[in-house]
């Protein structure tokens, strides 16, 4: 498999991640660039489990690391701090994503981002533009990533795009959003055996910012009492994420997908950070961010204002 590309997305797969590198791996050889395989960079969860195990489709493949001068195609991400260890040596042929661009390559390549709710929206729009079909389990991967990353169409990310493909999808997939979706979000929930170091590093991002070197960590819940009667040991798992990544401060976030709050652990030395970026008090270690559900659009741009201005002071 010498000169096979490899397409993946993020490190912590959510179900955008797993989903979109199967799909552009559709894509890619519909378009005749047959020598492309969709890979990932850890475990799949269990939200995305229950789409794979409806669709009867295996997990793709685990790589932890790539060869010099490996050629890549990046999905749902493009800072390099999510991607895959040496990523710096890659040849990065394209990128489609939807989130804050921090990237830059010297050499040109395919990168397509927009300011949408997922990345199956974007590569929906690429099928259209292709003029290539959109077959029932392609459909139900979209759907999928869609519920997945807008919560059902309910988070603030959730554009008018990603509403209207979602109807051309159901019609496609035979699926309903609300059964679907909501069931496949519940599976996702089930941590119930789950040491609290695999929560936390459910969906766990690494970001660099001003000098600061932090995580936000996010695990979805329909019961935020049954995470925080556990809070100690999440904090003990953070604390050690803490000392073994160098970390300046980690947000852990349990969002309540039926009410649509975050309750924060917000520990590590630069911790009140959230205090000035969210406006609140934190109170042994937590606080509640009412009407917050995302990580991309409502809690990493008030941090990284915070920090910016703290640089600017
Ligand atoms: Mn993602
Ligand atoms: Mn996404």
């Amino acid at each position: 498999m010498e000169n096979t590309v490899f397409i993946f997305g993020h490190k912590n797969p959510d179900t955008d991640s797993i989903t979109s590198a199967l799909v552009m791996e559709n894509l890619e050889k519909k378009l005749g660039n047959e020598n492309v395989k969709a890979v990932r960079l850890g475990n799949v969860n269990k939200e995305t489990k229950y789409v794979l195990d409806f669709l009867g489709l295996e997990e793709p493949e685990l790589i932890e690391k790539i060869d010099d001068g490996q050629e890549v195609i990046l999905v749902d991400h493009n800072e390099s701090t999510q991607s895959v260890d040496n990523i710096s040596n890659a040849k990065i042929l394209k990128v489609v994503d939807h989130h804050t661009m921090n990237f830059v390559a010297p050499y040109q390549l395919y990168y397509r981002t927009e300011p949408v709710g997922c990345t199956q929206t974007v590569l929906y729009k690429m099928y259209k533009e292709n003029g290539i079909e959109i077959d029932k389990n392609i459909a139900t991967l979209m759907l999928s990533a869609i519920a997945s990353d807008t919560l059902v169409l309910k988070s603030p990310t959730t554009t008018s795009d990603d509403k209207k493909i979602i109807e051309d999808l159901e019609k496609i997939s035979g699926l309903k959003l609300e059964t679907f979706g909501v069931n496949m979000l519940k599976a996702g929930t089930d941590i119930s055996d789950f040491t609290p170091e695999q929560v936390i590093n459910i969906d766990s991002k690494l970001f660099e910012q001003s000098n600061k070197k932090f995580r936000i960590a996010q695990v979805n819940t329909a019961d935020l009492d049954s995470i925080f009667k556990n809070q100690s040991y999440f904090e003990q798992a953070i604390n050690e994420d803490i000392e073994k990544e160098n970390l300046d401060f980690y947000v852990f976030a349990a969002t309540d997908i039926i009410n649509s709050n975050s309750k924060i652990i917000s520990l590590g030395n630069d911790a009140p950070v959230v205090e000035r970026a969210f406006g609140i008090s934190v109170d042994n270690n937590t606080a509640m961010l009412e009407n917050v559900v995302s990580r991309k659009k409502q809690m990493l741009p008030p941090i990284l204002n915070a920090l910016n201005n703290d640089v600017n002071l």
